[in-house]
């Protein structure tokens, strides 16, 4: 069992997208076990990486991974789940990544399917923070109001602002300190990237609600069809007043059910420091849980039986045969094309000749 390999190089432009045709042979590693194994090399980076680095993670209890699955995504900190659970704690670590990835790619799959085409859209920004409050994230969630489900969630790091600002500003001698003020605001681009997961599921005259920020208009102006129809609303609205008020209540309740999570998430300490890496991946894990995803699909998702290697290189193998043999028949198939076309250009010349002597013989 495989999954269908990608460059290792997070950089590179064959990470995100299968390509096989990008991949060589290139030589082979032995192991301590006396058993060697292939090497490959992607043909745009230069990448090298074995064939083990691509074969489908296995764990000694995969059982478990429904547990964690459920456990995590209902408030659980790692530790706990180690404990009762039995496994230490790096073990369930990896087999959240594990997870999260999984969930990942089944979703953004489902996206670019249509499976999660809408015809109403809500949208807004919540934030939270990463390590400590004077680092703090903006976390973009898009949520179909329609059937139910979430549409994307994106994370981005902002600057620090307000009376915190001022409060740190005061705290450190009147200077904010480098690392804090050289934080990026990163939420532009996050919008932009939100707004093209909605672009995949909001149909053409959709309805597209969020709150009354100013800085939307031109954001969904350059990244959605002019046909969809975009309300703002004031952030603070009761629910009474609202044009959608089914919509806007799930999709509040939809946040404050990730809020809580999130909240649950900064006590953890040591290994699972909040990150954005962590926070993104913790993200991908609510959104198959609410969107009720079955983990047994998305655990199959994505992986394909047999050997990729073998079976890869058999199917080169031919094609380079295949491609010899036609080269080969090729030559004497255009010599007899060539016969073909010079025997017809002669017929062709006599009818000709035959038919200019009658027509000489008619008017004579
Ligand atoms: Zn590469």
């Amino acid at each position: 069992m495989y999954i269908l390999p990608k460059c290792q190089n997070p950089v590179c432009l064959y990470h995100e997208k299968h390509e096989p045709s990008m991949l060589i042979k290139k030589g082979k590693d032995s192991r301590k076990n006396g058993k060697s194994v292939q090497r490959y090399q992607c043909k745009a980076c230069g990448q090298q990486f074995t064939s083990a680095s691509l074969t489908d993670n296995h764990f000694h209890k995969p059982e478990l991974l429904q547990e964690i699955f459920l456990r995590y995504t209902s408030g659980y900190s790692v530790s706990r789940l180690s404990q009762e659970l039995g496994i230490c704690k790096n073990t369930a670590l990896s087999m959240i990544e594990y997870l999260a990835d999984k969930c990942r790619t089944y979703h953004f799959d489902l996206l670019d399917s249509g499976f999660l085409t809408t015809d109403k859209i809500h949208f807004d920004e919540m934030e939270t923070f990463e390590h400590s409050k004077v680092y703090p994230v903006s976390v973009g969630i898009a949520y179909d109001a329609r059937y139910k489900r979430i549409i994307d969630i994106r994370v981005a790091e902002i600057k620090i602002k307000g009376a915190l600002k001022k409060k740190v500003i005061a705290d450190c001698n009147g200077v904010l300190p480098v690392k804090i003020a050289s934080r990026p605001n990163n939420s532009p681009t996050m919008l932009v990237e939100l707004m093209k997961s909605v672009k995949k599921s909001l149909i053409p005259s959709g309805l597209l609600f969020s709150d009354d920020k100013p800085a939307y208009i031109t954001v969904v102006a350059t990244c959605l069809p002019p046909t969809v129809r975009f309300v703002q609303e004031l952030s603070k609205i009761n629910l009474k007043d609202s044009k959608d008020r089914q919509g806007l209540g799930r999709f509040r309740s939809v946040c404050a059910y990730l809020r809580t999570y999130t909240g649950t998430m900064g006590r953890r300490k040591l290994n699972t420091a909040k990150t954005m890496k962590s926070l993104s991946e913790h993200f991908y894990l609510m959104i198959a849980r609410y969107n009720k995803y079955d983990l047994n699909e998305v655990l199959k998702h994505g992986i394909v039986q047999g050997d990729f290697y073998e079976d890869e290189w058999t199917k080169r193998k031919q094609l380079k045969q295949l491609k010899q043999l036609l080269a080969v028949i090729t030559y004497p198939q255009f010599l007899k094309k060539q016969q073909r076309i010079q025997k017809l250009k002669a017929t062709w010349q006599k009818k000709k000749a035959l038919l200019a002597v009658s027509k000489t013989k008619k008017v004579a």
